[in-house]
């Protein structure tokens, strides 16, 4: 299946990828999105299978008017034009609450990845059934001994004489794998960093096991994964031997990109939630309440800032590197400041009342582990930017 399979012959793209300005495209993609509010609007059913269904409608419509596919190359089944239209659309989607964010922007991590170091056929042949919302995928590098150390990984790939790959091993934390076709996996090869190396799996193969967990805020949203003599050909190794610790290396710059504006833009929308509920519950206002408020809309102002200055400069065509540890600080801190302030200002909603801030408010406890820990990044920070050397 490639885009020709799913597009139909004629079709005109909204507005004109390489010429458009971002406010044009914001205003483009809000224009529709208003005018088809109804149809995509989340069903009542907040079940993680009702939000997955909700994802892939969402992704469907938006690939078929075309929004989907801007900011991805042509080659593998986009439209063209800066990485930058991708924030604004989930900046849009996020902002109508459409689905979750977190899970909208799993697509950050995954597809420029498989347009980086997949063999072109296949990015052409898989990219878009991810677009399009027709296939869910996952990401498989974490592991029971391996998460802030990632490059002790454990899952062994061996090639047989024919040249297929025998895989075995487990994987964890892995998001949303029981809706996953497919895996972006990464295996040992050989001892050392370079000798980690990765794979496009197909999630149906025999000999993988997926064993779903569930989160604190009771939501089974991430999953063991075993892999038990997995048969994956030669072609879908991503890159060459030993290149998977590159792979999981570039994934930064879109993942503390694109996928930050996402989230700060849900963030945002939480807050204007909060700041409506702490009014009507107040008979007269309340000094600490509008401390407490203001100090969250400075922590997420702060990171909203910071934020546009890494996509205006990956946009100009930077490298980004150990400098978006600090993106990732301020989001996460940003994050749960948040909700800790809606726990001060609505007292009792997180404990005994409100399911929804209670689960939004325990998944951000998460925010300084997924994506690399708060201890990790403060490393980073110092040991890298400061230079302060390793005690
Ligand atoms: C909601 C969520 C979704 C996730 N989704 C995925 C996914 O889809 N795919 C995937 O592969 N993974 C996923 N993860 C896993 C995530 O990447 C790991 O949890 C993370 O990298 C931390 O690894 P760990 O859990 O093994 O913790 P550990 O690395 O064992 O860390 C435990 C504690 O020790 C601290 N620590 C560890 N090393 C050091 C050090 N050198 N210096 C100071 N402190 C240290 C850490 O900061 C942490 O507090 C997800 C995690 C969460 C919470």
């Amino acid at each position: 299946m490639t885009v020709t399979d799913l597009v139909p012959a004629g079709f005109t793209p909204p507005v004109d990828a390489e010429t458009v300005t971002v406010e044009e495209f914001r205003a483009a993609v809000a224009a529709w999105l208003d005018e088809h509010a109804a149809e995509l609007a989340k069903p009542a059913d907040h079940s993680l299978d009702a939000e997955v269904d909700q994802l892939g409608k969402v992704r469907r419509a938006l690939f078929d008017a075309g929004w989907m596919r801007y900011g991805w190359p042509v080659e593998a089944g986009g439209l063209g034009g800066p990485d930058v239209l991708r924030a604004v659309l989930g900046e849009q989607v996020a902002e109508r609450d459409l689905t979750d964010a977190t899970n909208y922007s799993l697509i950050e991590v995954l597809a420029p990845t498989m347009i980086s170091y997949a063999a072109p056929e296949l990015a052409a042949e898989m990219l878009p059934r991810l677009l399009s919302g027709r296939e869910q995928w996952c990401q498989g590098f974490s592991e029971p001994g391996s998460g802030s150390d990632l490059a002790s990984l454990t899952t062994r790939a061996v090639q047989r004489e024919d040249g297929a790959w025998v895989i075995n091993g487990q994987k964890v934390w892995t998001s949303l794998a029981q809706y996953a076709r497919r895996c972006v996996l990464l295996t040992r090869t050989s001892p050392g960093h370079s000798g980690i190396t990765a794979f496009f799996v197909d999630m149906d193969t025999p000999g993988i096991t997926v064993r779903p967990l569930r989160t604190m805020h009771g939501v089974d949203e991430f999953a063991e994964v075993f892999f038990d003599d997995v048969v994956v050909p030669n072609e879908r190794m991503l890159g060459k031997l030993g290149d998977g610790w590159s792979l999981a290396m570039d994934l930064l710059p879109y993942e503390r990109s694109t996928c930050f504006w996402h989230r700060i833009t849900y963030l945002f929308t939480r807050l204007d939630m909060l700041v409506a509920e702490a009014s009507a519950q107040e008979t007269e206002p309340e000094p600490t309440t509008d401390a407490a408020l203001g100090a969250a809309y400075l922590a997420l102002h702060t990171i909203r800032c910071r934020s546009r200055n890494t996509q205006r400069r990956l946009a100009a065509g930077a490298h980004l590197g150990p400098e978006t540890s600090v993106d990732k600080i301020l989001l996460a801190t940003a994050d749960q400041r948040l909700f800790d302030t809606a726990r001060e200002v609505l007292p009792g909603a997180i404990e005994l009342t409100d399911a929804h801030w209670r689960t939004e408010y325990l998944y951000s406890r998460a925010a300084t582990i997924y994506g690399g820990t708060a201890e990790i990044q403060r490393n980073i920070v110092a040991r890298r930017l400061l230079d302060l050397g390793k005690e």
